[in-house]
């Protein structure tokens, strides 16, 4: 069995927050502070350039991305990190359309990431394809033959709407596309298996429920069947089969190394590496029911206690990520009210008031004061005061 009371205390966690945000920007794991500033002391300042060997610092791409794959059901060899998740959208989409010459169509959902619905955007134009996007429950019917690439972020955003990846990939594939899965709000939430969905792409950040710090480096996974095959767009000296070699012309990495660019940010990547530390004898099964055992409680007691809102993620637990929302038509001072009284989610245009739920250290107790504190707000009207309703730049 996992231990979450372990787990918590690997992350600094602000006295007298409670923090629902990390569907966002997941806390500061303790070991990050001190790693970093090792690295600083040790490697950096001391080892300069040799760093990138005596280090370790080329070759924690890859390291740090195994310890991603046990993560999201992938194996050892098969992900790299580096650059954010909209470049690493890019980087699969066209590498998967690629592989599918001829078919012209990339098929996404109206609740998907705008990012990775521009991406795609600019990449169809650049190529002559077309991005063609339905609503989520559509997708499954609008899968046909023009389709080259199904691109699919697993957990919406805005609602914690779940799609069933194994049903959806099996689908494309008889239709003979491929897919392209966002991990952006799986990864560290649900019980990710991409071995198991017969998956062919996959990406996601680092910052949210995997606590790798603001702007960590994202991840890619190509499956084996492609990876020797998989084009990338970005034909970075990194992903190079010879990089030192400084060849004028472009010859890929085997594997999955030619999903790399330029230059990984190593510091962020340090902070990464340390936040994993977390995640060492978690088990993908407690996790997922740990957060549906929050995500429950965090509905019932809601919608006992609080007036005014209605519940915009899915009732049944199995068609959910780890993140709830609710509406509420004044949802943006709804949310500045609750973060003035130390529980922090998030607002999301235009009526969305949202809440995630990392196992790792969340509890009951969160759930509680959440659940306590919103229904107050509600009753007592104190989220209608003029400063709650003052927009900042990020919300
Ligand atoms: C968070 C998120 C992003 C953000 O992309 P960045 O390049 O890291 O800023 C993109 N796509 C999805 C689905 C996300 O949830």
């Amino acid at each position: 069995m996992t231990d979450f009371t372990k787990t918590r205390q690997a992350f600094h966690l602000p006295e007298g927050l409670t923090y629902l945000d990390g569907n966002s920007l997941g806390p500061m794991p303790i070991a990050a502070k001190e790693r970093v500033s090792r690295m600083m002391a040790e490697e950096w300042s001391e080892m300069l350039i040799t760093g990138w060997n005596r280090a370790g610092w080329y070759v924690q791409p890859r390291k740090v991305g195994d310890r991603i794959a046990r993560l999201i059901g992938a194996g050892p060899g098969e992900v790299v990190m580096g650059d954010t998740l909209s470049i690493k959208v890019f980087q699969a989409v066209s590498a998967a359309r690629a592989l599918r010459p001829g078919r012209r169509v990339i098929l996404s959902d109206s609740g998907n990431f705008p990012s990775d619905l521009y991406v795609a955007e600019g990449l169809a134009r650049a190529v002559g394809a077309e991005l063609r996007v339905v609503a989520p429950e559509e997708v499954a019917d609008a899968i046909n033959e023009d389709l080259a690439v199904l691109m699919i972020t697993e957990v919406d955003y805005r609602t914690g709407r779940r799609h069933d990846m194994k049903a959806l990939t099996a689908r494309a594939h008889e239709a003979g596309a491929l897919t392209v899965w966002d991990l952006a709000h799986s990864a560290g939430a649900v019980d990710v298996d991409l071995t198991g969905a017969d998956a062919d792409f996959a990406v996601g950040c680092t910052y949210k429920y995997l606590n790798g710090g603001p702007g960590a480096p994202a991840f890619i996974w190509t499956h084996p069947r492609h990876a020797d095959a998989a084009q990338p767009i970005l034909q970075g000296w990194m992903g190079h089969a010879a990089p030192f070699a400084f060849d004028l012309g472009y010859t890929p990495a085997p594997g999955i190394e030619r999903m790399r660019v330029g230059t990984p940010p190593v510091i962020a990547m340090t902070a990464l590496d340390a936040a994993l530390d977390a995640w060492d004898g978690v088990e993908l099964a407690d996790l997922r029911a740990r957060s549906i055992e929050l995500t429950e409680a965090f509905i019932a007691g809601v919608e006992a206690g609080c007036p005014g809102v209605t519940l915009n993620s899915p009732r049944d637990p199995a068609m959910r990520g780890s993140q709830v929302s609710f509406r509420h038509p004044q949802g943006y001072a709804v949310m500045q009210a609750l973060i003035a009284e130390g529980v922090i989610g998030d607002f999301r245009a235009p009526d969305v008031l949202r809440f995630g739920f990392a196992p790792l250290y969340n509890d009951l107790q969160d759930v509680q004061r959440a659940v306590d504190t919103l229904a107050r707000i509600l009753r007592d009207e104190s989220w209608d005061r003029p400063h709650f309703h003052e927009k900042a730049d990020v919300t």
